[in-house]
């Protein structure tokens, strides 16, 4: 997700949560209007399909700030909501791991679908003449879309409830099964769980001719995986702290030194990260790419603190390796740097981390 969220552009903020829309979003609003076009539509029509995307989008995000908002009523901040084609992803900033945080966290957005096709089945109810399902059967005027708007809630609320990971009925599986073991097991059922219907849905795919079908099973499949993979590592580091994990040989040069001493540095066989330190400032995270780019510039005498780079909020030694992994996990820095008394004595980044957790699982002693 961290490079998603380099990616978009945020729309808006609701209580201090960013909308963002990825770019390959576009991509879906492009397909929309080229096929709408290529079958003759006219402008109406083709404004009327552009609608119906952006009526389904909305619901989406609805329910994606339904996880948000819940999440904050336990105290988990949201960094940001980010559309994509497939749907919305909440980056929350720490993964619930209380089973009842969780099963509620992943309820919520499912619900939010539920009360919407509720309200538009009142509103029909009311605003109509007629009984709701004659006005929902309707072909003209508002009621294909009313439908539209009905069963595409009622089909995210079923679709997002199947219990496969990253769909939240996998969230609502693993937090039901972790109330009576542990998170571990619990996950690799849940995973198990998500892995069948991904299978069973790219062969509907396939034997129905549903690309989009078989794409879901692929989409599912990796994400059930992967959910397993993150919990095996994050528990791999249950007791460990930031100041056994991070490494503490790592390249950095002060705010004030030059571009070409840092490439000089690079060629001598510096890291592909540089750590800029400047005392009183919290210390930056400079790519070799931006150093490079310094260097074609032609602007070999510049301070490498004013190059551009990344500022994640650094760790101390005592935090809990838990933490540095959720942060390396949700945000957009793959190096955090390590401070103890105003001073970079260390950066976590996921190869050590990765590194650590090998030797850990190794045996006793390895790590
Ligand atoms: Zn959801």
């Amino acid at each position: 997700m961290a490079a998603a969220a380099r990616r978009s552009l945020v729309l808006l903020r609701y209580k201090g949560i960013a909308l963002r829309i990825h770019w390959s979003f576009y991509l879906l609003v492009g397909w929309v209007l080229f096929s709408t076009i290529a079958q003759g539509l006219t402008a109406a029509q083709v404004l009327q399909q552009l609608l119906y995307v952006i009526a389904i989008f909305c619901c989406v995000v609805l329910h994606e700030y339904g996880h948000a908002l819940m999440a904050m009523r336990y105290g988990i901040r949201t960094r940001d909501i980010t559309l994509l084609p497939v749907g919305g992803v909440a980056r929350l900033e720490r993964i619930p791991e209380a089973p009842r945080e969780e099963l509620f966290i992943a309820l919520a957005g499912p619900m939010v679908n539920l009360v919407i096709a509720g309200l538009v089945l009142l509103c029909t109810l009311v605003l109509g003449t007629s009984t709701p399902l004659v006005v929902l059967a309707h072909d003209t005027g508002p009621g294909p879309f009313v439908r539209f708007v009905f069963i595409a809630n009622l089909a995210l609320f079923l679709f997002n409830l199947i219990p496969a990971f990253p769909m939240d009925g996998g969230r609502v599986l693993r937090a039901l099964l972790a109330w009576r073991m542990d998170r571990v097991r619990a996950t690799r059922i849940a995973s198990i769980t998500g892995r069948i219907f991904a299978v069973i849905f790219a062969v509907i795919g396939l034997l129905q001719q549903q690309p989009f079908l078989f794409l879901i099973g692929l989409f599912v499949f990796a994400g059930a995986s992967a959910e397993l993979d993150m919990v095996k590592a994050r528990s791999a580091l249950t007791g460990s702290l930031v100041r056994d994990v991070m490494r503490t040989r790592f390249w950095s040069l002060p705010y004030q030194a030059t571009v070409r001493e840092a490439a000089d540095g690079l060629l001598a066989g510096g890291d592909h990260v540089l750590v800029v330190t400047d005392d009183g400032r919290s210390p930056k995270i400079v790519a070799r790419a931006a150093i490079i780019a310094a260097m074609k510039e032609g602007d070999p005498t510049r301070p490498v603190g004013e190059l551009e780079g990344q500022e994640p909020r650094p760790l101390t030694p005592d935090q809990a390796a838990r933490s540095a992994y959720d942060q390396l996990l949700g945000g957009p820095s793959v190096w955090i740097p390590v401070l103890e008394n105003g001073r970079v004595v260390g950066v976590v980044e996921p190869d050590n981390l990765a590194e650590y957790q090998e030797l850990r699982s190794a045996g006793p002693g390895a790590a």
